[in-house]
């Protein structure tokens, strides 16, 4: 059957372009256009905070701030230790190589997810496994995961090998998408089970809960990002979190240069990452901070206010968190109810034509050139997923009345 490209009716499908930008457009109560996917919001202390690191000339890899939003992101968080980072990615890389992987080992983690993931594991010199997705929490399925090893794996003197190619399977990187957690209880026991680390990717998702717990302290160690389009900001940076007082000692040596202290030698005693956050970023983060819980606030109330006006809509719904956890929303997620690339790409192209900043998920990370080689499951259900994911707009402004309130 062919697409009717003027009215954007579809098929069999009663999917109806025009009435489900109807729906997102009664939710933007803006005017303007372009709405963009996800915007910063600064309107609490950064300005103050950036301009006391210019005045003071603490701007670089040393000042108060950094300690500051060290301290703060461990309490948000509920774990004894961060470590802040430049980027994300790098946090993603040191926390591999904290977990000990190396050169030849294979890393676990979920075909749907951005290409951070899969280069940190790069960057170590190992090779990335990829595992398909559960389209309940849009993470890794446990218990496909388990099948997958149980299929391809052993544990053999204390470590998990893939029988197939020989290598260790060092370690498992769960990523939590667009906010929404994956199943950590199971994805612990299967870790546990093959002798596998667990390492938390959660970019994504600072002030999710998981079980009443926040994300970030399920794994040995867990990567944060606070790149512009994070639910909060530090123009570019990244975080680790740990509970293991020795990993976030290692971790914080080898993100600043591995320098041992001293007044004025220069001693490295290992090759080391020039990883730090500059303090004008951590002091922007520090004032970011304080606007989390706002910010979590407006995107649920956000995401509240697209779930109800996608009632009427027919042919796709908007994701929602299981009732034992509570996303960020970072990204609202709407779903086709059935896999249509054609029709996701048409509907995009209908949301662009009207000024709305949609966007498809990331393509498969077992389809990206440099890693199609890479060894993986079968991979179906995350395919499957990629055919109707659509992010919505979802800056914080979006779920804030005019008083900055969240508003349902
Ligand atoms: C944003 C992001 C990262 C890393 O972010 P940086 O841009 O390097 O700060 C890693 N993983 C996921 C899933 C992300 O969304």
């Amino acid at each position: 059957m062919l697409l009717n490209r003027d009215s954007g009716q579809l098929r069999s499908n009663s999917f109806d372009v025009e009435r489900t930008i109807a729906a997102i457009e009664s939710v933007i109560a803006v005017e303007t256009r372009p709405v963009s996917l996800h915007e910063p919001q600064f309107r609490g202390k950064e300005w103050e905070y950036v301009k006391e690191t210019i005045d003071s000339g603490w701007v670089s890899s040393a000042g108060k701030y950094v300690d500051e939003f060290e301290r703060r992101l461990a309490e948000i968080c509920d774990v004894p230790y961060a470590v802040a980072t430049m980027n994300g990615t790098a946090a993603l890389h040191v926390c591999l190589m904290a977990a000990g992987v190396g050169a030849n080992d294979e890393v676990l983690m979920p075909a749907l997810t951005f290409v951070a993931t899969a280069n940190a594991i790069s960057y170590c010199g190992a090779v990335p496994n990829f595992c398909d997705s559960d389209p309940e929490t849009l993470g890794i399925d446990p218990g496909k995961l388990d099948e997958y090893l149980k299929s391809n794996a052993e544990v053999v003197q204390g470590q998990c090998r893939n029988r197939t190619t020989g290598r260790r399977i060092a370690a498992v990187v769960p990523m939590h998408a667009f906010g929404h957690p994956t199943d950590m209880d199971a994805l612990a026991e299967v870790a546990a089970r093959w002798n596998i680390n667990l390492i938390e990717d959660a970019a994504e998702s600072l002030g999710s809960r998981y079980k009443g717990h926040p994300v970030g302290q399920h794994g040995m160690v867990s990567a944060l990002s606070f790149n512009g389009n994070k639910i909060v900001t530090t123009g570019g940076g990244g975080a680790v979190l740990t509970h293991d007082p020795e990993l976030a000692r290692a971790i914080k040596h080898l993100t600043t240069t591995s320098k041992q202290p001293h007044k004025w030698a220069f001693l490295h005693d290992q090759v080391g990452y020039n990883y730090r956050l500059p303090n004008i970023n951590a002091a922007l983060g520090c004032a970011q901070l304080e606007r989390l819980d706002e910010f979590v606030a407006a995107k649920r109330a956000l995401a509240a206010r697209y779930i109800a006006a996608f009632q009427d809509v027919d042919g796709a719904s908007v994701f929602q968190d299981r009732s034992d956890c509570e996303s960020n929303y970072w990204l609202v997620t709407m779903m086709l109810d059935r896999p249509d690339p054609a029709l996701r790409d048409q509907f995009l192209e209908a949301c662009h034509a009207r000024g709305l900043l949609c966007r498809p998920v990331w393509t498969g990370m077992h389809r990206l050139p440099m890693f199609q080689n890479c060894p993986r499951d079968d991979v179906s259900q995350m395919e499957a997923l990629e055919g109707r994911i659509i992010n919505l707009p979802s800056s914080p402004i979006l779920g804030m009345g005019p008083s900055g309130m969240a508003v349902s």
